[in-house]
């Protein structure tokens, strides 16, 4: 575990190699082990987006001018980019990475972050970690899908440590190896310093990353002329600026509902079936809660909201018991009017850790462990049905077709749904 250790290895972060590049040649057999340039359009005149690593071993890298890249690389072909197959490849890779950890950070299409919990904060476990996510994409998105991993206290740290070793790197970088681990990297390798940038650390003495390490932090406020700068010394030094991000997190669900379903017996139904969604849905990301809220609004406008504390549960039939209280509470608050509206938050959210560990508590000879561990396999279970089967294969105390007719991820839910809210 962490205690001891100062500064633990707290991020995971992932950073696909040549992207764009590595879907094409996945989907297209004929390009692999070949030099590709993914491009916008076929023309010399404009710049490759991404470059396949036979065709980076050329020197050919995002933003080369095509015209450049033909002479560089004799046999380089050109693929036209094709959006959408990337953005369902990122779903898919997403998907994978959380089978075996949360994902709580999208840097981008092809960069995502894992906060560490304590079970996870510590390199072997981490690496372990890393490796498996590695095999996962190999193994389960595509053959082609290689990535670099790196591991760090902060995200920072952690991505750079992703950009040491391409393709396929897996490094960590400890705080008490630095500044010499990094003393390689040009000032402008660094996520955060660019063309701009560069010029303004010079005037300022700062040629190296070893001088970048000993600067004060008036200095980089100076340079960055604002927060920016002790937030870059910040985190090079180890702070973590994204943990309130990661313990901020809820998941949650809200919706109004048709006219026909208003009268309080079908909108508790509706208000359970938001619960089971948000609860499968934060089972996905891999969390417990500790906390819910129940809100409301009704045609007349009136609001009730009710909110209750727990011991941390992620499965279903403990979370609709503790709904029941809440939604008369809200109901008892408004008068019983027709409602409008319902929201259903959870918050508090920690890390349930992975579904092996989950079986691994009734071998501690608890029954409130062992009793617990049984619903949240039983709510995972429902998950995979569900999943596999089509939304509402299996549902808790009410008919499946009746849930059915207001449950759709069509309806406006306050974030973009993502492929597999369809099924839950
Ligand atoms: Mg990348």
């Amino acid at each position: 575990m962490t205690s001891g250790i100062l500064n633990p290895p707290r991020w995971l972060f992932v950073d696909l190699n040549s992207y764009f590049a590595s879907v094409e040649q996945q989907l297209d057999k004929k390009l692999r082990g070949k030099p590709v340039a993914v491009v916008p359009m076929k023309t010399d005149s404009t710049c490759a987006i991404a470059a396949s690593r036979e065709a980076k071993k050329f020197g050919v890298k995002t933003g080369t001018m095509i015209r450049d890249a033909k002479r560089m690389c004799k046999g380089l072909i050109l693929v036209e980019a094709r959006h959408e197959r990337y953005v369902d490849f990122h779903h898919r890779i997403v998907r994978e990475i959380e089978r075996h950890y949360p994902v709580h950070v999208i840097g981008s299409i092809d960069e995502m972050g894992c906060f560490l919990d304590d079970r996870r904060a510590n390199e072997p476990a981490a690496l372990d970690l890393g490796r498996r996510i590695k095999r996962g994409l190999l193994e389960k998105v595509g053959e082609c899908i290689t990535c670099s991993v790196g591991i760090a206290p902060n995200r920072w740290l952690a991505k750079t440590a992703s950009d040491l070793t391409k393709p396929d790197g897996l490094e960590v970088i400890r705080l008490e190896d630095l500044p010499g681990r990094l003393e390689h990297l040009a000032l402008t390798d660094l996520c955060g310093i660019g063309r701009n940038m560069e010029p303004r650390l010079r005037q300022a003495g700062i040629h190296s990353f070893a001088d970048l390490w000993k600067a004060p932090p008036a200095v980089l406020h100076r340079v960055w002329s604002g927060v920016g700068g002790d937030r870059f010394w910040h985190q090079l030094h180890g702070g973590d600026l994204d943990e309130e991000v990661v313990t901020r997190r809820t998941v949650g669900h809200s919706h109004v509902l048709a006219p026909q379903f208003r009268e309080t017996p079908e909108a508790g139904i509706v208000a359970r079936r938001l619960l089971l969604k948000a609860a499968s849905r934060m089972r996905r990301l891999g969390y417990r809660a500790r906390e819910m809220s129940v809100s409301a609004r009704m045609e007349n406008s009136l609001r009730g909201e009710a909110h209750l504390r727990f011991p941390p549960v992620s499965d279903s039939h403990a979370l609709l018991a503790h709904m029941a209280g809440l939604w008369e509470r809200v109901l008892d608050q408004t008068g019983r009017q027709r409602v409008k509206k319902i929201s259903v938050t959870l918050h508090g959210l920690e890390s349930s850790g992975t579904p092996e560990q989950l079986e691994l508590f009734p071998a501690l000879g608890s029954p409130v462990a062992a009793d617990r561990a049984r619903r949240e396999r039983l709510s995972q279970v429902m998950d995979d049905l569900n999943q596999q089967f089509g939304r509402d294969s299996v549902a808790l105390g009410f008919a499946p077709d009746k849930a059915r007719v207001f449950s759709g991820t069509k309806i406006a839910f306050t974030r973009i749904p993502d492929a597999r809210e369809f099924q839950e």
